[in-house]
């Protein structure tokens, strides 16, 4: 063991060639020298680059989602308990457990999407960073990053902790167990709701940062487009704003498809009208004389706070846009390159669960597995067939990623209607009861599929480490085992005669 080293520094000048220079210099003469003339400019592309800490939380808190998914549904479609006479049913066949969980489960696919997509714009950030060709682009990216992640993680982190939540009461008493693993779960998530920024002050940092971007765009709508493309959006405000449903966009026969569009497009209007009510109560309260830091104080609560939330929402909302191609695209290529692993012995197009099925070995054999790009030639025959195979699948596969767009989206209609209603969007308020009606069949639509969506996220079960959660579903095997395995559990606890005291004797 090495002894810990504390290390302080006291009027100790830094050698100007250790200086981290990307965007600030000092000349040998000492004079501070920055390729960014505008400050706010040079603010943006270094905030971006301290983003990676919430982006990568964004990830952490789409894991917990999958692992308290994967023991809540699992175990749900194991559990018996009341049905109609001399039945007993799964409890996963409850409308009420499924409106429990699946919203979830259709959560855990759109934050996926929303991770993966901003990772890969944030390594094109990093990349660019590097070698800036165009610094005001640059600038621009690092505060588009800076705003979403610092929204993106507070979503992440909140999701999961409710989830979390959810799924352990979905499990009852034996979701208290220790072994069933939740109370692992909550505590390593719960630390992700403050590190790299408290949530509450995270969000805002966005609606600040929104809030300079709409008044901007006020100016002049070209201030709203940002490489990540998160508020092109705001340059139409005008024509979001003046829209009013006066008959309900939802009705009982729209498509998945339509219902996603509908979604996405109250989201859009629920920022501007945001960013227009949270800037006219900033304007209000600065004319009446308050000082900065109380009027972004009073701003919050219904405003600015809500604000970073639906606009994030609406990012993850839009991310998945052709995210079913995006998915499936990522998943043939990869099964293509990887194909000589897989003998297979059918040409007959497979279901959806297969797929998903064959993309989970991949990504467990890919991330076990290190000598992969060296495929023995037999990989050529079964590639013909992996082709015939996946182009048959993908049809297969929309559907279902569509239901969980739908229900995603639903779910934050739902609960964002108040100001959707308060601000004069959903004038007809029978889309209020459309939205229900459709989110009850979009449980029920995706009971079929919901093992199977769980089982294509869900980690091994050595690493889940949960007695409810295993694939095999031998729920009641493996709490036995772990039960009788467990350390003295059929002898005296050691210290059992510490608890001895001696009994009174009786006076009778
Ligand atoms: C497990 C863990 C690991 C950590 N690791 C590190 C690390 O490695 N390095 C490091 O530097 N730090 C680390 N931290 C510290 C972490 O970054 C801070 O705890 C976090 O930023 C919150 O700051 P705080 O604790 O001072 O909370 P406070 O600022 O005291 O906040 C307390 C409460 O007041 C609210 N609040 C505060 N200000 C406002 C305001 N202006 N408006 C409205 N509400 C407000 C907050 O929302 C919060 O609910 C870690 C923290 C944890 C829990």
């Amino acid at each position: 063991m090495g002894t810990p080293v504390v290390v302080m520094f006291d009027h100790y000048s830094v050698p100007r060639e250790n200086l981290l220079n990307r965007t600030g210099d000092v000349t040998p003469e000492g004079i501070y020298k920055t390729p960014y003339r505008d400050p706010s400019k040079r603010f943006g592309a270094s905030l971006g680059n301290l983003s990676v800490g919430r982006v990568s939380i964004i990830g952490f808190g789409v894991v917990y989602l999958k692992k308290s998914l994967t023991i809540g549904v699992r175990y749900s479609a194991v559990r018996r308990q009341f049905g109609p006479p001399g039945k007993e049913l799964a409890v996963i066949q409850y409308p009420l457990q499924q409106w429990r969980l699946f919203p979830y489960i259709a959560a855990t696919y759109a934050l996926d999407a929303f991770s993966k997509t901003f990772n890969q714009h944030f390594i094109d950030f990093r990349l660019e960073a590097m070698d800036p060709g165009d610094k005001d682009r640059l600038a621009l990216f690092g505060q588009e990053v800076h705003g979403l992640s610092s929204a993106g993680k507070p979503l992440s982190g909140w999701l999961a902790r409710d989830c979390i939540q959810e799924c352990r009461e979905a499990c009852g008493g034996h979701g208290y167990l220790k072994c069933s693993g939740f109370s692992y779960l909550r505590d390593d998530n719960d630390a992700n709701c403050t590190y790299e920024g408290d949530n509450n002050i995270l969000l805002q940092q966005t609606s600040n940062w929104l809030l300079g971007v709409w008044a901007a765009a006020r100016a002049s709508p070209a201030a709203a487009l940002f490489p990540m493309h998160t508020t092109d959006f705001l340059q139409h405000a005008d024509a979001l704003l003046a829209l009013a449903w006066t008959t309900t966009p939802i009705t009982p026969h729209s498509t998945n498809q339509e219902v996603v569009a509908v979604c996405r497009q109250a989201l859009q209007w629920l920022v501007c009208w945001l960013c227009h009510r949270t800037a006219a109560t900033l304007d209000a309260l600065t004319a009446a004389g308050q000082d900065q830091f109380s009027v972004r104080n009073n701003i919050q609560v219904y405003l600015a706070h809500t604000l970073s939330l639906v606009y994030v929402k609406w990012a993850a909302a839009s991310f998945p846009e052709g995210s079913a191609e995006r998915l499936w695209q990522a998943f043939r290529k990869a099964l293509l390159s990887d194909c000589g692993k897989f003998k297979l012995h059918t040409k007959t197009a497979p279901t959806f669960v297969e797929v998903y099925k064959l993309c989970h070995i991949y990504a467990l054999m890919s991330a076990l597995d290190t000598t992969h790009h060296h495929l023995p030639n037999y990989a050529q025959v079964a590639l013909t067939w992996f082709e015939a195979w996946v182009q048959e699948a993908h049809v297969s596969l929309q559907p279902v990623l569509y239901r969980l767009c739908a229900l995603f989206g639903l779910n934050q209609l739902e609960k964002h209607m108040t100001p959707l209603v308060e601000g004069g969007l959903v004038v007809d308020r029978s889309l209020i009861t459309a939205a229900q009606q459709h989110v009850r069949r979009l449980c029920g639509e995706l009971l079929p599929d919901a093992v199977a969506l769980v089982d294509a996220f869900a980690p091994p079960d050595f690493f889940l480490h949960s007695v409810l959660g295993n694939a095999d579903g031998k729920v009641y095997q493996h709490m036995k085992t772990a039960m009788f395995t467990a350390p003295n559990a059929t002898s005296r606890a050691k210290h059992w005669q510490e608890m001895v005291y001696a009994v009174p004797p009786a006076k009778l």
